[in-house]
């Protein structure tokens, strides 16, 4: 028997399998791409800071921000190209109300006094490799290529074909987790991305952030990524491609160039932009105990009714590599100390929203046992 089994190998599963495996666990990740998901390693992946005013989601992504540039820099700094990036304005107004934003940055920063508005040389920017990055994370932890159809409670464990485990944690990515709770897959909104390197003689010095990201790598550039909302896989496309290439040449001289690769994957985002990390809730459990939720009353002290030992951890959107390393190291700590996590993040959210949102007979129907 394992102590936690997690179903997913992008870098949401990498992450949390890193954490766990280093407080002493026994961890396995199955994936059933051969651990070349999608999604993860189609990615970036730039870390860069989110731009703008405060707000609850930039306080917490700044958080984030700052915890994964120090553990990359920490753990895995051959693989952290820590170089700077510029970050040109997408919408502001005008030069005043960009240079404003400088307050907010969750690093050191210049700014640089460059056309049409200026651009802050962000420091603590920079990409990492996603291929080398999960691969490291996974180092000592069991990975099985495998299609996890179901889990069933056996007693006090979860059982997956032959695998037993204490802890399970749902690290799919944009595809539907194996529970079947509605309140969960139907707030998960799927954007597909694009993503295309060109062969270029262009040198950058900084990776630059603006429409679009752009970073020098080893006989180009890579830009990226388009962000279309969509429920399936979109073919890769050129002319995808070459609306990249027109939004990076609003910042860069690029002059001759040649298409020499174009990905893509699905990113899995949340309802309200934060990431899904903690408990799987039983709605159903939970609603014959409080049937007032569906009127949209809150619990004030007591917690919805949950699968004991199940967890999910996905949602992280555009920002996989910045927001993941940091929640996954809160889910990890939650599953140790059998902790509540916070409330920001914690599915919870999405299941009392789901209820307010749907009738009594809608939310029953689409409430179905695992
Ligand atoms: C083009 C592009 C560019 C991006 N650029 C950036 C960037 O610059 N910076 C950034 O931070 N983020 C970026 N992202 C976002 C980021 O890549 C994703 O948000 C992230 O990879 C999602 O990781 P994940 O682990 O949740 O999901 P995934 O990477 O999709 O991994 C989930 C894995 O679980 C497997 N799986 C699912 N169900 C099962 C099952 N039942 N049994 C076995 N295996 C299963 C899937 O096949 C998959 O391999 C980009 C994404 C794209 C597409």
């Amino acid at each position: 028997m394992i102590d936690c089994l997690i179903v997913g190998g992008g870098i949401a599963g990498a992450s949390v399998a890193y954490f766990l495996k280093h407080s002493g666990q026994k961890v396995a990740v199955v994936d059933d791409t051969g651990f070349v998901s999608q999604a993860s390693l189609a990615a970036g992946a730039f870390i860069s800071p989110v731009m703008g005013k405060p707000s609850k989601f930039k306080t917490f992504a700044d958080e984030a921000f700052r915890f994964s540039v120090s553990f990359y820099s920490q753990n895995f700094p051959k693989l952290f190209n820590r170089c700077g990036s510029l970050i040109y304005p997408k919408n502001e107004k005008s030069k005043e109300e960009f240079f404003a934003l400088g307050d907010y940055i969750p690093s050191e920063y210049d700014f640089m006094d460059i056309n049409p508005f200026g651009a802050f040389l962000v420091k603590d920017s920079g990409i990492i490799n996603p291929a080398a990055l999960i691969d490291a994370m996974l180092e000592g932890v069991d990975r099985i290529d495998l299609n996890i159809g179901a889990i069933k409670k056996e007693g006090d464990v979860w059982r997956a074909g032959e695998i037993v485990a204490k802890n399970v944690v749902l690290a799919q990515g944009a595809i539907a987790p194996i529970i079947n709770e509605p309140y969960l897959t139907s707030q998960i909104t799927k954007l597909w991305g694009q993503k295309c390197k060109i062969k270029t003689n262009i040198a950058l010095q900084y990776n630059i952030s603006s429409k679009v990201h752009i970073a020098q790598i080893d006989g180009g550039l890579a830009i990226g990524a388009t962000h279309i909302r969509s429920e399936t896989p979109i073919a890769i496309n050129r002319d995808d491609s070459m609306g990249l290439i027109k939004e990076a040449k609003e910042v860069v001289e690029i002059g001759d160039f040649e298409i020499i690769e174009e990905v893509g994957g699905m990113r899995s985002a949340s309802i309200d932009h934060f990431p899904i990390a903690g408990a799987v809730y039983d709605s159903k459990a939970t609603l014959s105990k409080f049937p007032s939720l569906i009127h949209g009353a809150r619990l004030s002290s007591e917690a919805p009714a949950k699968y004991e030992n199940l967890y999910v951890h996905t949602g992280h959107g555009s920002r996989a590599f910045i927001l993941a390393p940091y929640t996954a190291k809160l889910l990890a700590d939650a599953i140790l100390d059998k902790s509540q996590i916070q409330s920001q993040i914690d599915p919870a959210r999405l299941l009392f929203r789901y209820f307010k949102k749907n009738t009594p007979n809608q939310a029953l129907d689409r409430t179905k046992e695992p």
